[in-house]
């Protein structure tokens, strides 16, 4: 339906921003620069957020349902008015960004507000629309056959609280694109933002003629709500974007699965490194976002003999060296018996430091970082926050054999630093990785800073990798006999 014509959840929606207004203290939208509690400390009280109303739903089974008609509407929209949706979804991020950003950080409490300015840009900015899904033919003798790529009907979407908004819109952009409807069931400690998000992409999709509830969200999302919708007869495809756990769940919903599970990225560097570059490299992908991100280095492998040179290297960042005796206590205040303690995921380096009676190190701390052996818990756990171990390796060979075990299989992403062509063939080859970055940050393999499209879905367990709208189609071919071959 186009955007102009008043119904009652129009009238809801109003009703709600009056509210907000009136209430005490509530100014609705706090100004863009004003962060309502100081970043990434825990415990910290929620933000002002504008409460989202459109396409926000209070029951799982009436959001789907909505889905549902909303794609019968979107799978007619000519290609032309998607394209449109898609390019006014991109603005509507482009205009908020400060605020989700914010907003993001407040909510969560995790992350850093100027990388969430960086990836909610990328998203916006590189996540392929329309012109991915091109038609292909094929023509002989026999005639033409032509493969197009149909959507799916209603898409449910599972979305984590390390990249909360920008997973919608990664998400909202190649779903929408290829004519489906999407359910968002996104994470608890990151309803608010997310409402919000989703609020402000249909204004914009609405604002261009496009469908209503082409996005909807369930307002407060639970594990329920997610199994709700998992087992949902209307909903024909779940992608989920989270851990092992709603991973093992996705691939049990007996529906078709896209799956983006966790990473446990290593950073290998080898005796031939511009180690100053790696160095860099390393802190800049490894602090991003304070480490949520999935991509991010988890730890560092080096060769022994530059091992001593790079950490010298790694010292000349804005990096907290620890000592063994500060490995202990570290290791006391972020893990909680054989797990991490989630209280520290996506804390700031400075925080952790003042954790262990370390102070005077602010927001300009990028990580903490230590020596330590390979089993270390540090190493093997996905950490998810700025503490980045190092362990050494005899040679090329051996690191890269150690950093396809604590990879754990994943197939998720991988770095190495070397000018040693060789070397970089053989880890590209047997790390099997759905990135693997030569000589830089994780985070060019995202396409921030390095070539390509982006995408926050990234699909290891079931394959697609880095997913677009591509992957939220599904091939048909028509075949016509004869006719249609001109040459
Ligand atoms: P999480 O697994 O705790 O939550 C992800 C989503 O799954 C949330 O919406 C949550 O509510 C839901 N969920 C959790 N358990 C569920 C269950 N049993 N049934 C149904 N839904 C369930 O993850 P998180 O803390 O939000 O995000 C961090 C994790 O996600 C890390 O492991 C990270 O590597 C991974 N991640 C992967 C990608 C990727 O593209 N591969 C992207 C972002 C995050």
């Amino acid at each position: 339906m186009a955007s102009g014509s008043i119904d009652e959840r129009k009238i809801e929606e109003i009703v709600s921003r009056v509210l907000e207004r009136l209430a005490p203290g509530g100014a609705g939208t706090p100004a863009p620069g004003k962060a309502t509690t100081p970043l990434g400390e825990p415990g910290k009280s929620k933000a002002n957020i504008p409460r989202g109303t459109n396409g926000v739903y209070a029951d799982a089974d009436a959001a789907a349902k909505a889905a549902r008609r909303a794609y019968e509407q979107n799978e007619k929209t000519p290609i032309g008015i998607r394209a449109k949706m898609v390019a006014a979804m991109r603005k509507a991020v482009l205009d908020n960004l400060d605020a989700l950003s914010r907003y993001a950080v407040e909510e969560t409490g995790l992350g850093r507000y100027e990388d969430k300015l960086a990836k909610n840009r990328l998203v916006a900015e590189k996540t392929p629309g329309v012109e991915i899904l091109r038609p292909i033919a094929y023509t002989g003798d026999d005639g033409l056959m032509l493969v197009e790529r149909a959507p799916y009907g209603v898409m449910l979407a599972i979305t984590p609280t390390t990249n909360p908004t920008e997973t919608i819109l990664c998400n909202a952009i190649g779903m929408i694109a290829a004519g489906n409807a999407v359910v968002f069931n996104v994470h608890p400690s990151a309803a608010q933002v997310c409402n919000w998000c989703v609020h402000i992409l249909n204004e914009a999709i609405q604002a261009v003629g496009g469908p209503r509830d082409v996005l909807v969200s369930v307002e407060k999302p639970t594990v329920e709500s997610a199994n709700t919708l998992m087992k949902h007869p209307l909903v024909r495809i779940v992608v989920v974007t989270g851990g092992p756990v709603v991973v093992k769940a996705a691939m049990n919903s007996g529906k078709k699965s896209i799956s983006a599970g966790p990473g446990n990225p290593p950073a290998v560097v080898d005796e031939t490194a511009n180690l100053a570059k790696a160095a860099d490299a390393i802190v800049r992908g490894a602090s991003l976002d304070n480490n949520i991100v999935c991509i991010a280095e988890k730890e560092v492998i080096a060769v022994d003999a530059i091992a001593t040179k790079l950490i010298e290297e790694l010292k000349r960042q804005p990096v907290l060296w620890l000592d063994g005796r500060q490995v202990k206590e570290l290791e006391k205040v972020v893990l909680e018996g054989d797990h991490v303690n989630k209280d520290w995921v996506g804390k700031d380096a400075g925080l952790i430091a003042k954790a262990i009676g370390i102070s005077g190190h602010g927001h300009d701390l990028k990580l903490v970082m230590c020596e330590v052996d390979e089993q270390h818990p540090f190493v093997q756990h996905e950490l998810l926050m700025p503490v980045i171990p190092l362990f050494r390796a005899r040679d090329a060979a051996d690191a890269i054999a150690a950093g396809v075990r604590v990879e754990h299989g994943f197939h998720h992403t991988a770095t190495m630093h070397s000018t040693n062509i060789d070397n970089m063939a053989a880890m590209a080859r047997v790390c099997n990785c759905s990135i693997f970055v030569k000589n830089d940050a994780s985070y060019a393999g995202l396409g921030l800073g390095g070539e390509g499209y982006t995408s926050f879905t990234i699909a290891s367990p079931t394959g697609e990798g880095l997913t677009t709208a591509l992957h939220f189609t599904r091939e048909r071919r028509c075949t016509l006999k004869e006719a249609f071959r001109f040459v």
